[in-house]
């Protein structure tokens, strides 16, 4: 990759204002992209990454938004086009969890993980590529006329009791990001996933914060750590940059080998 691959780039990264979401705005900053860094009103955490990132000589700006609310979402385009003359890439990160056993899963549960998670993606996506087709391609600033990034799972593939809610709502991103990859293509547009495993983030704190937790953790994963969000952050840069400009549909799988079925070592 050249030295600054998103230069002359808008990119706009959902829930940026801690764990993967931070450490990819902060990536694509480093990387030359003017940054937009989506949070909820509510979090005040996003100043902060702003702070990091103008320190370091970078150019980025807040914007509230809550990605499962549709006016939100356009408000939020419309703001970025004003502020920035249009938008390059999407970073589709903003999730959460809401974990209880199948029988006890409330439906607001299950409701507003497959609004964040899933109609999230959605409604930022298609305001993304709505923006990307009416600008077409800049050759001064990228080869495609857009690049969108879904951060998905792991468990888009794995099941994962407990979190029936989760699993479904990354499932169902990861054919979200498929079709959309596939009617696309045409205008120039890449869509691509990163399914990171277990990464140390705010959403997992149970799973990695006592030494037993994280010696359980580590069970499942071959490469005998817990990733940081920088393992992510490197991955979505790549997909984002012209770097990866012939990859299109694809789901780079970031887990230091999770999905290799490693319970299976040893035995048959
Ligand atoms: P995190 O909790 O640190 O980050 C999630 C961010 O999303 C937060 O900043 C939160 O405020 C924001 N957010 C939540 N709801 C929102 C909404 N409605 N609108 C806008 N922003 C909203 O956790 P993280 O681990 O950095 O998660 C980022 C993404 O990575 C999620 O999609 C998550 O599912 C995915 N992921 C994480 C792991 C992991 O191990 N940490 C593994 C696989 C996938």
């Amino acid at each position: 990759m050249t030295e600054k691959p998103l230069s002359g780039h808008v990119a706009l990264v959902t829930g940026a204002s801690s764990g993967i979401g931070k450490a990819t705005a902060l990536a694509c900053a480093r990387a030359g992209a003017t940054v937009v860094v989506n949070h909820l009103a509510s979090d005040q955490q996003a100043d902060e990454v702003v702070r990091e990132i103008e320190v370091a000589g970078g150019r980025a700006a807040a914007r509230a938004g809550d990605v499962s609310v549709e006016a939100d979402v356009q408000a939020m385009m419309q703001w970025i086009v004003e502020h920035f003359g249009t938008l390059h890439v999407l970073v589709n990160n903003a999730g959460i969890q809401r974990d209880a056993s199948f029988v006890d899963m409330q439906l607001k549960d299950w409701q507003k993980v497959i609004d964040v998670n899933l109609t999230g993606q959605f409604l930022c996506a298609r305001a993304a590529a709505r923006e990307f087709k009416r600008r077409g391609i800049d050759p001064k600033v990228s080869r495609a006329a857009g690049k969108i990034v879904c951060i998905s799972s792991v468990h888009q593939a794995i099941p994962w009791a407990r979190h029936v809610n989760y699993a479904a709502s990354k499932g169902g991103v990861h054919m979200l990001m498929e079709s959309l990859a596939q009617e696309l293509a045409p205008e120039r547009i890449r869509v691509n996933a990163v399914a990171p495993g277990a990464i140390r983030t705010p959403i997992n704190r149970a799973a990695w914060d006592t030494p037993a937790a994280e010696r359980d953790l580590e069970k499942l994963i071959p490469y005998g750590r817990i990733g940081g969000t920088e393992d992510v952050a490197r991955a979505v840069l790549w997909l984002a940059s012209d770097a990866s400009d012939y990859v299109t549909g694809t789901t780079l799988v970031v887990d230091g080998g999770m999905m290799l079925y490693p319970g299976f070592r040893g035995h048959g």
